[in-house]
């Protein structure tokens, strides 16, 4: 058991388990990639730790580049514009992959894909260590699922609780 701030979480998926699941998503990628050339967008800041462990075992041509949303207040008449802060890579007729810590209802995945298809990518598929498939609601399912996992939250391995949390090994889920 471990405190994260006010909160008590139990371990749920432990650093071995994570290894084993990281190393079985680069071998699906690299044999479905094979012989193409891959932009791999991580998106910060939860999956900085599986998108640095996921590229050791990746084998292919590729870039990996970093990205963040952000929602912004435009005009009255705009309301809230969403922007992706980091892509400076060229994306068109390019295989895109995004690398994602967790994927819950599915929303963030919603915006960040309406605004990467406008760069023109030749494809996009997300790959996400965690997914949870009771929140989802989104429209695009992950195409590449390390954990499908309950609807609780969960920390550590980049996830974090109130910005703590991150640099835990494994994955802990809040103990109710
Ligand atoms: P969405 O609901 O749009 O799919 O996910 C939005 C964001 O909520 C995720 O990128 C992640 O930052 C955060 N999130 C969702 N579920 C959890 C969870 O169980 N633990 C943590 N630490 N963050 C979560």
């Amino acid at each position: 058991m471990i405190q994260v701030l006010d909160k008590t979480f139990e371990i749920f998926i432990t650093r071995e388990e994570i290894a084993k699941e990281v190393k079985s998503l680069a071998t699906e990628l690299n044999a479905d990639f094979k012989n193409e050339e891959v932009v791999f967008i991580a998106v910060l800041n939860g999956s900085f730790m599986f998108a640095s462990d996921l590229m050791k075992e990746v084998d292919l041509v590729s870039e990996i580049t970093f990205i963040k949303m952000s929602s912004y207040h435009g005009t009255e008449s705009t309301g809230r514009v969403d922007e992706l802060i980091g892509l400076n890579n060229d994306l068109a007729g390019k295989h895109v992959v995004i690398v994602e810590d967790i994927i819950d209802s599915g929303l963030t995945m919603n915006k960040i894909i309406s605004l990467l298809e406008m760069e023109n990518p030749k494809s996009v598929k997300i790959c996400s260590l965690l997914y949870k498939p009771e929140a989802f609601t989104g429209n695009h399912k992950p195409d590449y699922i390390g954990f499908s996992i309950p609807n609780a939250f969960v920390v550590g391995y980049g996830l974090d609780y109130d910005e703590k949390g991150r640099n835990l090994d494994a994955i802990y889920q809040i103990k109710e």
